[in-house]
């Protein structure tokens, strides 16, 4: 993993070209073709440090074009443009399948083993002869077939059947593109090195990327607190959001993305080029330097001057963040984003494959602190299988707890597994989006029931675990007497919070600046988050990217904040600054 620069100049950058980049759009239009014909250059937010230089790649979602019912239909033919779209679909499956597994895993990769076999089913392939020989073209048959199957698998009422006809509708897309004369183009299948150009990319989408191939990001939209921005600060490489379109004949083209000045350029000319490969080559020599000296941190307590011991953890999204959290010499893991478990398969991980990741990375932290948080899914991270209903605001919708205490079968589910895997080192359970002392004690009510329950069937865990909550809306914190009554600590997402408090939606960039500028009722309601846990002895971190905000720590140390919980190539920088504050 290649680290960041230094954050105190990532956020200096941010702000000042946030504004600039906006007025320069509006000045020159989305495409601005400076120098010569070729050459264009765009501005946005940078919102993970750096420069690289490489080709695009433009991310493209999959398009299903419409099946085209209009044309003459000759049985035989069809049938073989389907046969062929078939074997098409068996070999892409099948690379799938051999990419999922060297780089996410072997879970991960089961679903494509799912799709091989569903695509070798005799029935399903007889439910498309038989649309054929009803005079329907490939398109319609497959169509035709995908409604036959979906119904009857959901008419099964089993959860794991009705699931499966999400793969159906998976297959039969595939089939159209292929019928459609379309390539196989997913980030997923890119080869060499690139720069990755999206419109803006979903959680589940990040998931399947091959992140190593991966120079930095450039979003048509986006924000600093967009998933996106996320991953790229998590992988400690460059990105940019909120550029406007770029139009798509530049993919393949080479470019210079500095995300320190908030500019892309694309078809650079020789003397720029050698200009931006030497400022580069500078920057990484300084970076290293940096480096040197924050590694000679690892290990020493991070204390104030002032004597207030704040410890530093690392915020991971999945289990392979681990080494290198413990790398860079992390107190513990302060938020685990377990939903990206959810997001990398196609159906709900059983308790036993919970129970595993879990146990993983609680034993690799060796006695740290693991800090699971329960499922935050809906709003921005969206699951298929999940079959959530369409929300007009999903921010403000059916997300997190509220679908957990929803269905209680799904939250218990979790709450079993993390307990077990409490059995195998420290591990804490945190509850997202919490409005009210009365959730917590509806959320504590089944926690004990799964206690009772695996004390019952005589498995072990931690009988002492700490149980905590999010605090990441303005109700928990304005609430927060009576709800540090019923928990042992609070972490504060300031990423939500910051969006609640201020109105502001977190993925829209016109709305950053804003959010830049107004982090005081963020920092009141963190206050009065701290004094009330504190009046009852608990403790309180924060793992929202405020965390890694160097302007702030000090204001977090006045305020007694007892953890801050960061992406992993910010921990040295955060762990410098507490040892620097008064
Ligand atoms: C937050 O809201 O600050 C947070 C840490 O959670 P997430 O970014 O996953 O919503
Ligand atoms: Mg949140």
């Amino acid at each position: 993993m290649k680290h960041a620069g230094d954050l105190t100049q990532e956020f200096h950058f941010y702000n000042q070209d946030f504004a600039d980049g906006i007025n320069f759009r509006e000045r020159h239009g989305e495409h601005m073709d400076v120098m010569s014909k070729q050459r264009a250059a765009f501005r946005g937010a940078g919102v993970s440090g750096g420069k690289a230089c490489g080709t695009l790649k433009f991310f493209r979602k999959p398009t299903v074009r419409p099946a085209p019912s209009s044309r003459p239909v000759h049985p035989a033919a069809e049938l073989t443009r389907l046969r062929q779209a078939m074997e098409t679909a068996r070999e892409q499956i099948a690379e799938l399948h051999r990419r999922a597994l060297a780089d996410i895993g072997k879970n991960e990769a089961e679903i494509f083993e799912i799709h091989a076999m569903l695509l070798e089913d005799e029935d399903f392939a007889e439910t498309l002869t038989n649309e054929i020989a009803a005079g329907k073209c490939a398109e319609d048959a497959v169509e035709g077939a995908v409604q036959v199957w979906s119904r009857m698998l959901r008419e099964l009422n089993d959860p794991y059947l009705s699931a499966r006809a999400a793969d159906i509708r998976d297959i039969a897309d595939r089939l159209l593109r292929i019928l459609a004369g379309e390539t196989q183009e997913s980030a997923a299948a890119y080869t060499g090195s690139f720069i990755l150009v999206a419109e803006d990319l979903t959680p589940s989408e990040t998931v399947l990327l091959d992140k190593s191939r991966i120079l930095g990001f450039v979003t048509f939209g986006g924000s600093s607190n967009s998933h996106t921005s996320i991953l790229a600060r998590a992988m400690g490489i460059p990105a940019l959001v909120g550029v406007g379109k770029i139009d798509e004949e530049l993919d393949s083209q080479l470019a210079l993305l500095d995300a320190d000045a908030g500019t892309l350029t694309v078809c650079p000319g020789e003397a720029e080029l050698e200009a931006f490969r030497q400022a580069q080559e500078r920057q990484d020599a300084q970076a290293r330097e940096q480096e040197k000296s924050r590694r000679a941190l690892i290990g020493r307590p991070s204390v104030t001057l002032g004597g207030h011991r704040m410890l530093i953890y690392a915020n991971i999204g999945e289990g392979a963040e681990v080494a290198h959290a413990l790398a860079d010499g992390a107190d513990g893991i302060g938020l685990l984003r377990s939903e990206f478990l959810y997001l990398s398969l196609n159906d709900y991980p059983s308790e036993e494959q919970l129970f595993e990741a879990y146990r993983q990375i609680v034993s690799d932290m060796q006695g740290k602190k693991v800090v699971i948080r329960t499922l935050d899914i809906g709003a921005d991270k969206q699951i298929p299988y999940f079959d959530l209903p369409h929300e007009e605001n999903p921010a403000l919708g059916f997300r997190a707890v509220r679908i957990c205490l929803a269905r209680e079968p799904l939250f218990k589910t979790q709450l079993r597994a993390i307990l077990r895997a409490s059995a195998f080192g420290n591990a804490a359970v945190m509850i997202p989006m919490i409005v009210s002392a009365e959730e917590v004690r509806r959320c504590r009510r089944l926690f004990d029931e799964c206690k009772a329950e695996l004390i019952c069937e005589g498995v072990d865990f931690d009988a002492r675990m700490e149980f905590g909550i999010m605090v990441e809306t303005p109700a928990a914190a304005v609430m927060s007497d009576e709800i540090s009554a019923e928990v042992d600590f609070f972490s504060v997402g300031t990423n939500d919070l910051a969006q609640y408090t201020l109105a502001a939606d977190r993925q829209n960039p016109m709305l950053a600046e804003l959010c830049e500028r107004n982090t005081e009722p963020v920092l009141r309601l963190i206050e009065r988050a701290a004094k009330a846990i504190h009046g009852r002895g608990g403790w309180i971190g924060i793992c929202g990217e405020l965390a890694a905000d160097l302007r702030l720590t000090q204001r977090f140390a006045d305020m007694g904040i007892d953890e801050l919980s960061v992406s992993v190539p910010n921990l040295l920088a955060v762990r410098e600054q507490v040892l620097r504050c008064k």
